[in-house]
């Protein structure tokens, strides 16, 4: 199996929002990095997205797991990401202290959106890593599932009283 290796140059240049550097985030999922700072994120102090990031997975026994492929968050980096970051501007929703259940890495050696130009100048028949995420257990894919079923009603209200969310 092979990794890819993106080069790195932090501080450098402006940030696309819009798209993800390689090695930075496959060391967010695994070391648990903040996908702002680049710091650890101690397990009192880690958050993510719950609405703007992952998805739920169907498992083998039918049941389903939140999946994300997108590093936690310091919260005062989720602050930050919530003022400076398009897409989370627009989503208005709040960060979500992960509990105790770290989630497990799964490896994701399909070509994952966006990769498909990169993936045809790879040899044939070599497994890569195009990108991996976290896969949670039950408890803390209920904690999502309920975090985004309020921010749904919240947003629905908002919108049918012709007003945004704060
Ligand atoms: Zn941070």
């Amino acid at each position: 199996m092979v990794e890819l290796d993106q080069r790195q140059a932090p501080g450098q240049g402006q940030p696309l929002f819009a798209a993800v550097h390689v090695t930075r985030q496959r060391r967010g999922i695994v070391d648990l990095l903040c996908h702002v700072c680049g710091k650890p994120t101690p397990r009192r102090d880690r958050h993510l997205f719950p609405v703007a990031s992952g998805g739920f997975v169907t498992l083998h026994d039918g049941t389903q797991g939140y999946g994300c492929n997108v590093p936690p968050v310091h919260l005062a980096c989720a602050k930050r990401a919530l003022r400076e970051c398009p897409h989370l501007s627009h989503l208005v929703e709040r960060p979500l202290r992960c509990g105790s259940d770290e989630g497990r890495v799964i490896h994701r050696t399909d070509v994952t959106p966006g990769m498909e130009a990169l993936a045809k100048t790879l040899p044939s028949g070599v497994e890569v890593v195009f990108s991996c995420y976290r896969l949670y257990g039950a408890e803390f894919t209920e904690e999502v599932r309920a975090a985004r079923a309020a921010w749904d009603k919240a947003t629905l209200a908002s919108r049918a009283a012709g007003r945004p969310i704060a």
